[in-house]
């Protein structure tokens, strides 16, 4: 019944055109977007992490709604971009396969000022749909204060981000098969150092996931 007058009040629209549509993307949008999806699983030899998920690349009109998402308080795209992830067959068995699904957090002040978490939004949606899939957005922290390291090069963004996030809960961690899930993948430094953090507190083995790589 809820649902029913959320409907109504605000019915759920697609993510790409903002045509009202029940499954958040159109069937028009739903043949564009599979034509930009370039999908693709890498294994990486010298990372933290063990491999790299990702859908897009970041262009076009993904760029365009993730930049929307991120910074116009558009936080209804999270379903959108939760199930993008979700229908894609490759994705949906790797998915089954993990315990737990972290997003990559946000320093506590900035995340107050934001409102939300747009990473943490999409998690959450992905592990409802998946009984063996918990989320956790509790165990990985981030302590300092960052610059945005859309601002910087590579090597500057390592260093801003040395030691910015630490694990609370290391028990929560062990052992585990992780999913670390983040919006767009550039250098990877930040999902490494995250990666790191996991690895020292225990985690058998982390699959970082990302809407986009630029
Ligand atoms: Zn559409």
């Amino acid at each position: 019944m809820l649902k029913l007058v959320l409907d109504l009040l605000y019915p759920p629209v697609c993510g790409i055109c903002g045509k009202i549509d029940q499954k958040e993307l159109c069937p028009k949008c739903a043949i564009k977007l599979k034509q930009w999806e370039k999908a693709k699983l890498y294994a990486y030899p010298h990372t933290y992490f063990e491999k790299h998920f990702y859908l897009f690349p970041y262009e076009g009109i993904i760029r365009e709604k993730l930049i929307q998402y991120k910074f116009q308080n558009q936080s209804y795209l999270s379903t959108f971009f939760a199930k993008s992830l979700l229908n894609h067959k490759k994705m949906s068995r790797i998915l089954e396969k993990y315990d737990i699904i972290i997003p990559v957090p946000m320093y506590r002040k900035k995340e107050k000022r934001r409102g939300y978490n747009q990473t943490a939004l999409i998690a959450r949606e992905i592990a409802k749909a998946y009984k063996n899939l918990v989320y956790d957005g509790k165990s990985l922290q981030k302590i300092k204060d960052t610059k945005m390291q859309s601002s910087l090069d590579k090597t500057e963004r390592r260093k801003n981000i040395k030691n910015a996030y630490k694990v609370i809960n290391q028990q929560k961690i062990k052992d585990k098969k992780i999913i670390l899930l983040d919006d767009i993948y550039t250098t990877g430094s930040t999902v490494n150092e995250c990666s790191k953090g996991l690895k020292q507190s225990g985690a058998k083995e982390i699959l970082v996931v990302t809407i986009a790589k630029d």
